[in-house]
């Protein structure tokens, strides 16, 4: 099967005599005992089942979990590792997962933060402890790359667990277990879900090990899961996720192409221009270059604001992957600690008419 057939036809699981094209919502909590029936929905239900079954195939994996955020899906992973484990993480990430690793996991593991465009320097980071590499690619929000087969080269050598976040990509673009990695985690919340109304999370595997037994054990004692209304919007979404996906991508390739004309920017944050740092390794592990772009203005937070405020299609708030066009200062939302430069607007592209979203920021640049 091809993936967009995937998207519409897996998972699907329809009990009904009456046969309905389309998979009901079970809200049942509890299920009647008998020989392999349900339990409980904390530990299973026939929409999160529905969706663990998508996903796993759109990742080409061997399993998936699905959790109620993208930060419950990572919590996971680290919960699961055994105390006292050390973790490689990218100096570039998205702030919420980073935060866990600073600020809940702190006394139960150490992080070092590296850049991990730079192979070299993830390698004079490992140590007896480490116990995994986190991945993030394209990053949140400067859309480094990072060559996920060449961090799975090395962590083999020393016997490391490889996890991906790959929110940014999403799997109709890019695919980490086929490079090799173990883990891939998404925030479904963005493009997956695609319409701005749902939370979620979801880790599949390459393998159906230990750890992932743990990882199980974690999801459905720690009990972070989602809603089984939520499941259902998100295997709904899903089922257009590849078109949409791909005029995303055309979009942004549009937008960034112009962005980069402009004398009023600064520089242009997208791994589809040839001119960005990471294009070569971007090139050879996705089929496209997704819908986010950052960039920077020349002038500073004041004047991103500015710009911000003239826009008419492009909502000033936080998130991603919706049909609709977002738009924020990022070092705004990071808080006082960030890395990001003062005067970034990270853009999540959407499904409006290319021509209407270029010659707003145009008027707004002026
Ligand atoms: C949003 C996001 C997360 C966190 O997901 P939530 O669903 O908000 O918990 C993790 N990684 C990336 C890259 C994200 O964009």
């Amino acid at each position: 099967m091809k993936v967009e057939t995937i998207a519409i036809h897996s998972g699907t699981i329809i009990t009904d005599t009456n046969r309905p094209a389309v998979q009901p919502i079970t809200t049942a909590t509890t299920f009647e005992h008998h020989e392999g029936s349900m339990v409980y929905t904390r530990a299973q239900n026939p929409n999160r089942l529905a969706l663990e079954q998508v996903l796993a195939k759109l990742e080409m994996g061997a399993d998936a979990a699905a959790f109620s955020s993208g930060n419950a899906a990572a919590m996971a992973i680290y919960q699961a590792l055994p105390s006292g484990s050390h973790i490689i993480a990218p100096d570039d990430m998205y702030h919420g997962i980073r935060r866990q690793l600073l600020e809940i996991f702190k006394g139960i593991h150490a992080t070092t933060f590296v850049d991990m465009s730079n192979l070299e320097q993830v390698r004079s980071c490992i140590r007896p402890e480490t116990a995994l590499i986190w991945v993030e690619t394209p990053s949140n929000p400067l859309l480094k790359v990072t060559d996920i087969k060449g961090v799975v080269n090395l962590a083999k050598q020393f016997g490391l667990k490889v996890a991906c976040d790959n929110t940014f990509a999403t799997p109709i673009f890019q695919n980490p277990l086929l490079l090799g990695a173990d883990l891939v985690m998404h925030s479904t919340t963005k493009f997956l879900g695609g319409h701005s109304d749902l939370l979620g999370g979801a880790l599949i595997c390459r393998a159906n090990d230990a750890f992932w037994e743990r990882i199980r054990m974690v999801q459905h004692v720690g009990g972070a899961v989602p809603s089984p209304f939520d499941c259902y919007l998100l295997t709904r979404s899903i089922k257009t996720l590849p078109y949409r996906m791909r005029a995303h991508h055309a979009n942004a390739m549009a937008l960034s192409k112009f962005l980069s004309s402009r004398p009023q920017v600064e520089k242009v944050f997208y791994p589809g221009l040839p001119e960005h740092a990471g294009y070569e390794v971007a090139k050879a592990q996705m089929s496209g270059f997704s819908g986010m772009l950052s960039f920077t203005v020349k002038g500073g937070a004041d004047t991103a604001e500015a710009v911000i405020s003239k826009l008419r299609w492009f909502t000033h708030a936080t998130s991603l992957g919706g049909v609709e066009s977002l738009i924020e200062r990022r070092a705004a939302v990071e808080g006082p600690d960030t890395l990001t430069p003062a005067n970034l607007l990270r853009v999540s592209v959407g499904l409006e008419n290319p021509d209407d979203l270029i010659e707003d920021m145009k008027q707004a640049l002026a």
